[in-house]
């Protein structure tokens, strides 16, 4: 392992000529079993939404975090049986030999650039519903997951494994390991986390067992033990073995002969892995929401680890600063820096660090639409980062822009996300730019947004971009300048972008699930009422069928002003759709911390100024609620009139092109009107651009390998 010093100017051949000293102990190389990492950053394991659908998509995702610089990059979860069957969430798979050669695809792209490749094999266990394998679940005594999200309840309960049931799991691991050599990976995972099949084993609340794997917790850790000696006996010194393992509950647990449970797995099992990589329980923890956890949270848990095995240890949490990254591998809590999020959002952020270009790393802003993408079942999208995803499919790189050949003026209307991330990408590749904002700062809604309770790393939307912009020569950034028709036409730009934004609407909600007629009256506002200070009354009602996170945050900003507070839903819960950003849990608990009262499946009837009638979505039962005023966050709707009289202009004579894009052509969430500002600029090059549509690896015709594992385990 190496040792923290100041390493000066080359390291392995790597220039270090401008990284900050202090940070050179990020690019030293470190031994993982038999294989050496070529620096300190990890892409973790973490989920793409990528299967055996789509191989190339998922190659260029990945090969793109090695080429910006991370040391080692993984997959996500790879199935090693279809009794780890996650459908219809997107998982890989190495089931049989015939998937080999997607994964080849990734190892080859990581390879390319001098990092490790890693695979997180995977059973799911009781987590799993199997519903396209159609097999029971798999788990050491019954018990099932009973998720309380309608997202992931499932009816099948899973078995209980026989003695020939872990047998069969060790088999396939072996099998697993064996395709995951041929494919070409260097580092192959045991994972036993976030309820999965080797945590389940650990646990005592999911096992019962009264054979050799269950009962003290020497037998609870031998299924996990097992599995890495299976591995370990598979791979010999082609390829390390890691161990994904989470620590929170077993952490909580007090033990007879260790500080807690947690400490004595990791003391009984402390050399059999050649690299920890150690994590939190479930999603809302371990991949937090920076709304309700901070850089680092991790530590109090994941702190001891290196105390207790000499191997080298891997954790996340979401990790931008490399000052943070440093200070984890100084102190001891860390040997290799963990990134998921960070990697999404900057792929480059290691070779920026390396060339001391700090601000451009392109911070994540821990609003955890990737983690959406995936409970949506589609390849990653990434507010920070609109690329991400399209390497292959749109051929977009995070960092490299094709030229005009055709130099032309671009005028950008609106300093919001979309307008942002549109002249940015304009002037990356050549445009002459010149960008417009009516307001007094750069940022659109991110401005507004980023003040209330826990949306300040929101920011980094505009001041990333603001930043960037700031440093090229061939753009001119006005602020208190609105435009109109008139100034558009005298303008004389070639192409003109129009990113207005939209706006809030006092619509109501309507039985068909549509906006309906708007609420009239003195006492009725919207979220640009709030952020403009307009609201006033003791006693509000938040009413949000927008159902994201803006209700629920406004409802938390107003009860911090000392007003007593109601927030009303007509969805199942308090911003419903937060359950897909991990956020919901922590949503629930700041509203209860800022005493708003909450009713859900509530619709709000009307409001005569001094009463709010609210009736049950799905029964006649109303709630009269007396207050002073109501705040509707539901129905947005385009500024486009200023397209609208553009294109009356369109007959004298301007040439100009002009397009809407972000929240002025489909109001939406930021992530939308960032992809919308990168798309509209990407085309300026090349306006008949499509994307590829990506295909699986065929080596053969389908066969038939699965079809007796019920009453043949062994097979
Ligand atoms: P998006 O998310 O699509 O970027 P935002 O609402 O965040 O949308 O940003 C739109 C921006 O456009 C706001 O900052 C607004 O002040 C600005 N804007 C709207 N109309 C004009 C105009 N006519 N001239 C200049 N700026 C404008
Ligand atoms: Fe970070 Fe949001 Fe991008 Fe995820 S989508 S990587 S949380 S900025």
């Amino acid at each position: 392992m190496g040792k923290s010093h100041n390493i000066g100017s080359t390291l392995d051949g790597v220039d270090l000529t401008a990284c900050h000293p202090h940070h050179q102990v990020l690019f030293e190389p470190i031994q993982i079993g038999p294989v050496v990492a070529p620096n300190r950053f990890y892409q973790v394991p973490h989920a793409s939404g990528m299967t055996e659908s789509n191989p190339r998509v998922r190659a260029a995702f990945r090969e793109t975090k090695a080429e910006g610089g991370w040391g080692v990059v993984s997959t996500g979860a790879v199935s090693i049986h279809p009794s780890s069957d996650d459908s219809p969430l997107p998982f890989a798979r190495l089931w049989n030999d015939a998937d080999i050669a997607s994964h080849a695809l990734t190892t080859e792209a990581v390879h390319r650039h001098g990092s490790l490749a890693a695979v997180e094999l995977w059973h799911g266990g009781a987590v799993v519903m199997n519903r396209t394998s159609r097999l029971a679940p798999l788990s050491p005594s019954g018990i099932p997951w009973a998720a309380t999200h309608i997202g992931f309840m499932g009816q099948l309960r899973p078995k209980k494994m026989t003695g020939a049931d872990i047998d069969a799991v060790l088999h396939w691991q072996r099998l697993a390991t064996r395709r995951a050599l041929d494919a070409g990976f260097d580092i192959l995972y045991v994972y036993a986390g976030m309820g999965y099949l080797g945590y389940e084993f650990l646990l005592p609340e999911y096992n019962y067992r009264d054979d050799g794997y269950g009962g003290s917790l020497e037998n609870r850790v031998r299924f996990v033990r097992e599995m890495l000696e299976v591995t370990r006996d598979e791979a010999g010194s082609r390829a390390a073995v890691a161990l994904r393992i989470s620590l929170e509950e077993l952490r909580a647990k007090s033990s007879e002969h260790y500080e807690s449970e947690a400490h004595g797995v990791v003391s009984l099992l402390s050399n059999v892995p050649d690299l920890w990589d150690v994590k939190m329980d479930s999603s809302p923890t371990d991949c937090g929401a920076s709304r309700f956890r901070q850089e680092g949270a991790h530590e109090p848990i994941i702190d001891f680890v290196k105390s207790v095995t000499d191997r080298p240890v891997v954790g996340v949490g979401r990790f931008t600063s490399p000052d943070t990254m440093v200070s984890q591998i100084r102190r001891g809590v860390l040997d290799l820096i963990g990134g998921a999020r960070a990697s999404i959002a900057d792929p480059f952020l290691p070779s920026k660090v390396r060339e001391g270009r700090y601000d451009d790393i392109r911070e994540c802003i821990g609003c955890n639409i990737c983690i959406a993408s995936w409970h949506d079942g589609v390849p990653v999208r990434c507010t920070q980062n609109a690329t991400a995803g399209e390497e292959w499919r749109r051929g977009w790189h995070p960092e490299k822009f094709r030229q005009t050949l055709a130099p032309a003026k671009v005028l950008v209307v609106g300093g919001g996300p979309a307008g942002l991330e549109a002249a940015l990408i304009a002037a990356r590749q050549g445009f002459d730019v010149t960008l417009a904002e009516q307001d007094e700062d750069w940022g659109g809604r991110v401005v507004q947004e980023s003040q209330l309770p826990g949306m300040a790393s929101w920011r980094r939307v505009r001041d990333y971009r603001v930043w960037a912009l700031s440093q090229m020569g061939n753009v001119a950034m006005f602020t208190n300048s609105q435009l109109d028709a008139a100034a558009l036409s005298d303008f004389g730009a070639d192409h003109i972008a129009l990113a207005t934004g939209a706006q809030w609407t006092t619509r109501l909600y309507s039985p068909l699930e549509i906006p309906a007629a708007p609420l009239e009256g003195p006492q009725v506002f919207t979220p640009e009422d709030v952020y403009a200070g307009r609201v006033t009354g003791d006693r509000l009602l938040v009413f949000d069928f927008d159902n994201y996170y803006l209700g629920g945050v406004i409802a938390e900003h107003l009860a911090e002003q000392d007003r007593y507070v109601t927030y009303a839903t007509p969805a199942g819960h308090a911003s419903a759709w937060t359950f897909m950003t991990n956020e919901l849990p922590y949503v629930y608990q700041a509203l209860e911390n800022a005493r708003v009262n909450i009713h859900t499946t509530a619709n709000l009837m009307g409001f005569d100024g001094r009463v709010a009638t609210l009736k049950n979505l799905f029964h006649s039962a109303e709630t009269e609620l007396e207050i002073d005023g109501v705040v509707i966050v539901g129905h947005r709707e385009a500024n486009d009139t200023l397209y609208q009289s553009v294109s009356d202009l369109s007959g004298n004579g301007n040439r100009s092109s002009v397009t809407l894009i972000g929240d002025a052509l489909a109001p939406g969430a930021i992530v939308h009107a960032v992809h919308s500002g990168h798309l509209y600029s990407r085309g300026l090059i090349d306006p008949d651009a499509t994307y590829l549509r990506d295909e699986p690896v065929t080596l053969h015709e389908p066969d038939s390998v699965f079809p007796a594992y019920q009453s043949d385990p062994g097979s």
